[in-house]
């Protein structure tokens, strides 16, 4: 999957091959985070920096959230800009 590059979280710890992103699943309006190169969900910011046990494939296609969605769950505060 191609990265996004807009809402990044962290390094992906997994795989680290790529970013772990805050996507949202376009079948059901979804916000979570997955890493876009070993493509690991967590249904949550705090789930993927607390190295939780992720999913996969329990997600369909994947779009890039408005900011205003990530603020509604309170994610912003885990953005990253580095
Ligand atoms: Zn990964």
């Amino acid at each position: 999957m191609e990265s996004f590059g807009k809402y990044r979280i962290r390094w992906c710890p997994i795989c680290t091959q790529g970013w772990i992103e805050i996507v949202k699943a376009i079948d059901t309006n979804e916000l979570y985070v997955c890493c876009l190169e070993c493509e690991t969900e967590w249904e949550s910011p705090k789930d993927a920096l607390d190295l939780k046990v992720g999913t996969h494939d329990l997600y369909g296609m994947v779009t890039v959230p408005t900011f205003e969605e990530v603020c509604s769950k309170g994610w912003e505060k885990y953005i990253s800009y580095k």
